[in-house]
């Protein structure tokens, strides 16, 4: 096991459990189970709910499996939500009542040793959220071209300053650890910009080529087309997203659809929420229900 002292709190519990679960006696499904926060929020509305858990990440589903231990009406999977089809079809599932979607990382991902997705520590660059797959942050960083580099920086990192960075990162191949990331972050920065940016100035960066190597927006996209045909009617998505990509993707997605239509938010945390849990501080909630 990896050195590990944390806890992930779930994001907007209440509303989520408020506007999720509104039959007391349906299947869901949390499609991003991470430590079990949301997932034992679900299971505990009532026995005669059925929640079924995956993840792609194996090292924190063993964390939840230990923290639903004692629920015997959630049963965890390790896949990918892109996969949900092909889960519920293996259980013989039809439709669900309801489908929660969690976006972005977990607290185990961010602070377990060694997983390569924090600027906080020097680590091998990772940052896979599946451990089976073979792209790791370091082939994005040091095989892309610095074309793609820009391209992925701008598009998935917003990040204006995009074209700077990836030829400061090419010119500092190879780059073996997120530190010296960072440090190739750094140089192609201006000074007063490091300064005057709220947040750390590798956030942007580190973002997209997170986003980069786990396919996350695709992931998003694929889930989002399969979604409404596993949904009964009147059945609930809820999405919870961490950046405008994310949220720009799922508000047009429900727009357009024919399937779906929005009955709350977006919602975003409470000032305290925030202060008692910073990961929560860009988050959006979105309810839809199956037409
Ligand atoms: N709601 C959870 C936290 C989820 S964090 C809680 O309250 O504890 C987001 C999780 O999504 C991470 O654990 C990550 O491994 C998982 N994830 C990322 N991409 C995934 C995918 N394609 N399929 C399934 N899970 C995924």
């Amino acid at each position: 096991m990896r050195r590990y002292e944390d806890k992930h709190i779930p994001v907007m519990p209440k509303e989520v459990i408020e506007h999720l679960i509104w039959k007391k006696d349906g299947v869901y499904v949390d499609c991003t189970v991470g430590e079990g926060g949301h997932t034992l929020l679900m299971a505990s509305v009532s026995p005669n709910i059925f929640v079924i858990g995956l993840d792609i990440d194996s090292e924190v589903l063993t964390i939840a499996e230990k923290n639903l231990s004692g629920f015997s009406n959630v049963k965890l999977f390790k896949s990918s939500y892109v996969d949900l089809p092909v889960v519920l079809k293996a259980l013989n599932i039809e439709k669900v009542s309801g489908v929660l979607i969690d976006l972005g990382i977990s607290t185990y991902q961010l602070k377990a040793e060694g997983r390569g997705f924090t600027f906080n520590r020097d680590e091998p660059l990772d940052m896979r959220m599946n451990l089976e797959q073979k792209k790791t942050a370091y082939d994005v960083v040091n095989f892309y071209s610095e074309k793609e580099l820009a391209d992925i920086i701008f598009k998935y990192g917003e990040e204006r300053f995009s074209r700077r960075i990836a030829r400061s990162i090419v010119n500092s191949r190879p780059i073996n650890s997120t530190l010296e990331l960072v440090e190739a972050i750094r140089k192609a920065l201006p000074p007063q910009e490091i300064r005057r940016r709220k947040r750390h100035f590798a956030t942007k960066t580190f973002q997209a080529i997170r986003i980069e190597v786990n396919g996350e927006l695709s992931n998003i996209e694929q889930f989002l087309n399969n979604v409404p045909d596993l949904l009964e009617i009147s059945g609930r998505l809820a999405v919870i997203s961490f950046h405008s990509l994310e949220d720009r993707l799922v508000k047009h997605f429900i727009k357009n659809s024919n399937k779906l239509r929005q009955i709350v938010g977006p919602i975003i945390p409470s000032k305290e929420e925030i202060d008692d849990n910073p990961r929560a501080r860009s988050a959006k909630l979105r309810i839809a229900e199956r037409i």
